[in-house]
């Protein structure tokens, strides 16, 4: 499904929900950040205290893959909130962000390292 839905259109639908619901009242960018936040933490509480076997086992189990998909979903939608109500084109910030990302961490000088970028050879 995801090669077929656009950004756009996912936005569209998370925003009519919120709008047949009269919450946009509630959704000022500070609380959406929050909002954004506890959804993360809900998702690392799914793997809180488990071994790296025991996680994968996890994705292993339909049920389980059912939940993390539900707070990853919660994510998205908290996520699309909030470009919306920043007026931030999430496409458009991507493709910003990954171009300055190629540039901190060229293929030559971070290919299998996980230094962080100041402390690349040549940084
Ligand atoms: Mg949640």
């Amino acid at each position: 499904m995801d090669d077929r839905e656009t950004i756009a259109v996912l936005r569209e639908r998370v925003i009519r929900f919120r709008d047949a619901r009269n919450w946009e009242q509630f959704h000022d960018p500070k609380n959406l950040v929050m909002g954004l936040s506890i959804e993360c933490a809900e998702l690392q509480e799914l793997f809180l205290w488990k071994s790296e076997p025991e996680v994968r086992e996890m994705l292993e189990d339909d049920a389980l893959r059912e939940r993390l998909g539900e707070e990853m979903a919660d994510i998205f939608v908290f996520l699309l909130y909030l470009t919306k109500g920043c007026g931030i084109d999430l496409s458009e910030a991507l493709i910003k962000k990954l171009a300055v990302n190629e540039k901190k961490y060229p293929v030559e000088t971070s290919y299998g390292s996980n230094k962080k970028y100041d402390q690349l050879e040549g940084a």
